[in-house]
């Protein structure tokens, strides 16, 4: 630990010099205070004692120049006597550790010189530990760049020849290059329905990249939310039909238009209305909601499945935490999109749910459409449901 002493007094400098000394310093001195900051320019000292008074600048302006040098804070102590004790206080103001007034008492001022010192070395630990963290965390950020780049070009290379596989088994089963009897029919309907699951999986997995990237964007168009919706579901009567649930729509026929991506709202739909089917037992309910004033639109889909418990509400929203209690096939995807894709819209993702009895999962948007706002009729009567 090295000591500068700025001193314009050769005796004081001398005794408080060997006594530093004796204690381990290593000291050196300096005469005037333009002196002192020139030793400062050339190195960097761990503790410096000004005095306050001095031949040539002030020990204020010494601690000052002193403080704007080096990126390490040394440890700025005043020398005072009493009739400057004025300036020595504002010396703390600007950033002095302490002051000793003259006669130094040298016990009393070993201790405030060992406090100085030890608040330092925790400050220069905790720059050190920082700027470890920081390095780290740079390399980490480049490894997930890395992991990211990676997952995308898998996923888009598994993509592709699923697509040309999930195409060739339409080809079969559309008997375009043959008749196919019914027992290959529903062998190849198996193989299509997973290869569509894979090829899911695969675009979410993409989408989520670009999510991480910062790059999933929208393209955005004048949408008939009614319309959209409607589409939806017609693509999966089959699967409602299939689980005997009861599923009833009522969707505000006028609820009007939004300005959004379709390909994304679509996907927003698919999501929730699969899952609603998925985690909802045979022969449970399903109502779907569309409704929509001058400024948004509000999406319902509420199911008579198992439920969410209350700790798991946000947590689903998330990317990579699929609930771990989970049975039903899945990745934990599909809802960290949703709300992606939500927001990007300026709009609201949540679920309401009691454990047991169901779940609600509710968006809404603002219409944000640059046409001209509809206007409104009242609801349309409840169309009867596909499932009943
Ligand atoms: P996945 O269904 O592939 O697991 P999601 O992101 O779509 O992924 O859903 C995340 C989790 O949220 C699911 O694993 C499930 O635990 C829960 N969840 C989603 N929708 C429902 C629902 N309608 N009813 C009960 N739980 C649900």
């Amino acid at each position: 630990m090295n000591i500068l002493i700025v001193d314009d007094d050769a005796n004081a400098r001398k005794t408080l010099g060997d006594i530093l000394k004796a204690n381990g310093f290593e000291v050196e001195e300096a005469a005037t205070g333009s002196e002192g900051v020139r030793s400062c320019e050339a190195k960097f000292f761990n503790l410096v004692l000004i005095d306050v008074r001095l031949p040539d600048i002030s020990g204020l302006e010494v601690l000052q120049a002193v403080r704007a040098l080096h990126d390490e804070e040394s440890v700025l102590i005043m020398i005072t006597s009493y009739a400057s004790l004025d300036s020595s206080l504002e010396a703390m103001n600007k950033g002095a550790f302490s002051y000793f007034t003259k006669p130094i008492n040298i016990d009393a001022a070993l201790v405030v010189i060992t406090k100085g010192l030890e608040k330092q070395r925790l400050s220069l630990d905790n720059k050190r530990l920082f700027k470890e963290l920081a390095e780290a965390n740079k390399k980490l950020e480049e490894l997930d760049k890395r992991k990211s780049y990676f997952v995308s070009n898998v996923s888009h290379e598994i993509k592709n020849p699923l697509t040309v596989i999930r195409e060739s088994m339409k080809l079969l089963l559309d008997n375009l290059v043959g008749k196919v009897n019914p027992e290959q029919k529903e062998i190849l309907e198996m193989g299509k329905r997973s290869t569509e699951r894979l090829i899911r999986l695969a675009s979410d997995l993409l989408d989520l990249q670009k999510i991480e990237a910062g790059m999933m964007d929208l393209r955005k168009e004048k949408i008939a939310m009614d319309a959209l919706v409607w589409e939806v579901i017609q693509n999966f009567e089959i699967e409602l039909f299939k689980k005997r649930l009861n599923f009833q729509k009522e969707i505000q026929a006028n609820s009007g238009f939004l300005f959004g991506d379709r390909d994304k709202l679509t996907q927003v739909f698919i999501n929730l209305l699969s899952n609603a089917i998925k985690y909802t037992p045979e022969g449970g309910n399903i109502v779907v909601k569309l409704e929509g004033n001058e400024k948004e639109i509000r999406f319902e889909i509420v199911d008579s499945g198992q439920g969410i418990p209350e700790g798991q509400r946000e947590m689903i929203f998330n990317k990579y935490t699929r609930l771990m209690t989970e049975k039903q096939e899945g990745t934990g995807l599909g809802l960290p999109i949703v709300k992606e894709i939500v927001e990007l819209h300026k709009g609201r993702v949540w679920v309401e749910s009691e454990p047991g009895k169901g779940s609600r999962f509710i968006f809404t948007m603002p219409r944000d459409c640059r046409a001209e706002v509809p206007r409104l009729e009242q609801p349309r009567a409840v169309v009867p449901s596909v499932g009943s």
